[in-house]
């Protein structure tokens, strides 16, 4: 059959992560650290096909760029990378979604420059992928256009494989863009869609990765280095929310992970949580059969001003110790000064100054309704200094003070270029305050510590009780030798970081060197 579009991705974006979202951050790790069979197996799995070689299951990005498209008329197919070629000669157009093609995200470049540098498994998959478009663009003279939350990496350097890279929403532009192309008309090298209308946004038709499902667009509290910032907020009606629960539903998936950047804003206007939206949202869609409901983040301000909201979710949701949610939270910074001057609005209905305040008693809200939240921070302003650090550190320890179940990570700042801050230049291990690499080895010391202390709750789905035991030595040894890394990366300023460059698992003189490393590391005395 012939497809007016054919939709796909690299392997890094196009799979289930093994059933859990969570593993997709292996993938920001650099290539060279983590050997490929394991991707393979476990993080970046093949999702199944059908007998034609479309997936039963995507990403939801392609999911709705599939609704957009086939709403306007065109024919579009949904194929999995090592399925692409079958396809190529059956097609004018081959669309893409970019996640994360030249590994800039800021988990990437955060995990990058901590382990010595080098490409990470993000951008070797779109490497890859890209190699192979190439191809197959000269011999059968297809277009490509690529879109996604990755674009705006491409339209820095757009490859020359790619005819045109797609920023920003779909719904408003993206038809008349492949109408072109079709007609062969002249299209621009970069185009941006505008912000689109409420009730322009379709209903996926075929079910999404891991019962994957939008329930906000956009966020008004306006941080400057985010990219989320310029896009208009929207809440998706609840119909069309419970519509693409069904879809997925009948595609096996019994989960449901709602696609928001903060749970705490559907329903709501400026900026007041909207309890009653967010209770109805809950209780309609576990009252569909499913098992669970799970969302990416959640904001700290949001929770503290309505705990009552918080304590609604987990006890509809069934929350409980050995089923807790973890979202990512931003923490940011503990610096006034730094929060004052770009996230002015993230504190409200409070203000910077009881930014402290705000992260304490929420954390403490969450944990009591078994939301362990994963804190993300960002450092490497430009004008930070060592006294904004300390901050940030003091923050941090009152973290662990108050004994809270939390994950901290401090992660570069990245100048996406469709932020604010788009001129900053990268942060660079070398120019980071000094006391940086302390408040690393504070918070992942923690990190692994609160790990450590979930691991028999965590494993305690593993039936086979001598597994159980292996799995939790081998966590206990590969998290002794992780703490050695990061006291050495402190105790050196940073300088350490060099020595992960010479590691390479996937060739056998990485191995060698990686075994070498690690019972160097693990040997030494703390
Ligand atoms: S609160 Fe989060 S999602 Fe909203 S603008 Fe700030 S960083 Fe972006």
């Amino acid at each position: 059959m012939y497809y007016d579009v054919v939709l796909s991705s690299d392997r890094g974006s196009f799979t289930d992560y093994g059933g859990s979202s969570v593993l997709g951050y292996v993938a920001c790790m650099p290539y060279r650290l983590v050997p490929r069979v394991f991707m393979d197996k476990f993080f970046t799995p093949k999702v199944p096909t059908d007998s034609e070689g479309k997936a039963l299951y995507a990403p939801y990005a392609l999911r709705k760029i599939e609704a957009i498209l086939s709403n306007s008329g065109f024919s579009v197919a949904v194929v999995p990378p090592e399925n692409i070629r079958k396809f190529a000669n059956r097609t004018k157009i081959i669309g893409i979604t970019a996640h994360d093609p030249y590994g800039l995200n800021p988990v990437s470049a955060k995990l990058s420059f901590i382990f010595g540098g080098g490409p990470t498994w993000t951008a070797e998959f779109f490497s890859e992928f890209g190699q192979m478009l190439k191809k197959l663009k000269t011999e059968n003279h297809v277009k490509i256009i690529a879109g996604g939350p990755g674009a705006w990496e491409l339209s820095l350097n757009v490859p020359d494989w790619i005819d045109t890279v797609f920023v920003g929403e779909a719904e408003a532009d993206l038809p008349r863009i492949i109408k072109g192309m079709l007609e062969n008309n002249d299209i621009p090298k970069i185009v941006h869609g505008k912000n689109a209308k409420l009730d322009s946004i379709p209903t996926i038709k075929n079910p999404a990765r891991l019962g994957e499902v939008q329930i906000t667009r956009g966020c008004p509290r306006g941080c400057k280095f985010c990219s989320i910032t310029p896009e208009t907020f929207r809440s998706i009606p609840i119909e069309d929310v419970k519509k693409e629960v069904e879809i997925n539903m009948k595609g096996g998936w019994k989960r449901v992970e709602f696609i928001t950047d903060d749970v705490m804003l559907y329903g709501s206007s400026k900026l007041r949580t909207n309890h009653d939206a967010i209770v109805k949202l809950f209780t309609e869609v576990m009252n569909m059969g499913v098992d669970g409901i799970w969302f990416p983040h959640i904001s700290a301000p949001a929770v503290r001003e309505s705990p009552k909201t918080v304590k609604a979710i987990s006890e509809i949701v069934h929350y409980d110790v050995d089923r807790a949610a973890a979202p990512v939270v931003g923490l940011e910074t503990g610096s006034t000064r730094i929060f004052e001057k770009y996230m002015t609005a993230k504190a409200f209905p409070w203000t910077p100054k009881d930014w402290k305040d705000i992260i304490l008693d929420s954390t403490a809200i969450m944990n009591n309704y078994y939301i362990y939240p994963c804190y993300t921070m960002t450092i490497g302003y430009p004008e930070e200094t060592e006294e904004d650090v300390e901050q940030s550190i003091d923050l941090v320890q009152s973290i662990i003070d108050h004994k809270l179940t939390a994950w901290i990570f401090p992660l570069p700042v990245i100048p996406i270029s469709t932020t604010y801050i788009a001129k900053n230049a990268y942060p660079k291990p070398e120019k980071l305050p000094k006391n940086y690499w302390d408040l690393l080895y504070l918070s992942w010391h923690y990190d692994l510590q609160i790990t450590r202390e979930l691991i028999p709750i965590l494993t305690n789905g593993i039936k086979n009780s001598i597994a159980r035991r292996i799995v939790k030595m081998m966590i206990d040894k590969v998290f002794s030798s992780i703490d050695n890394i990061f006291l050495e990366l402190k105790n050196t300023k940073g300088e350490v970081s060099k020595n992960f460059s010479q590691i390479n698992i996937n060739n056998t003189i990485g191995v060698i060197k990686a075994i070498y490393w690690l019972i160097r590391i693990a040997a030494k005395p703390m």
